[in-house]
């Protein structure tokens, strides 16, 4: 069976909240405040919303990569994340509540 066409199957709604995911703002050190995170046992997103709106943008279609591709390496979710929120970036794509 095509493991993607299962999941496309699933398509369960995803959980995305903005919020505060450590003391300090996400700054990408090592040890740092996470600028996102997944769980899969819930299917929550959280994205630490103080970031640059584009920034932001990136790590939320990140996660997303996350939850839809759970075998794929960080560096493969990384990659096409920047690829993916870049482009639909200078497309105009924004959030419009904050
Ligand atoms: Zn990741």
């Amino acid at each position: 069976m095509n493991p993607l066409k299962t999941m496309a199957k699933k398509n369960p709604k995803r959980t995305i909240r903005f919020v505060n995911l450590g003391k300090e703002a996400p700054n990408g050190k090592p040890g740092g405040t996470p600028f996102g995170d997944f769980d899969p046992n819930t299917g929550v997103i959280r994205v630490d919303p103080r970031q640059k709106e584009d920034e932001l943008f990136d790590t939320l279609v990140h996660e997303l990569i996350h939850a839809a591709y759970p075998f794929l390496i960080e560096d493969s979710v990384h990659k096409g994340a920047t690829s993916i929120s870049s482009v639909l970036w200078d497309l105009g794509y924004r959030r419009t509540h904050k």
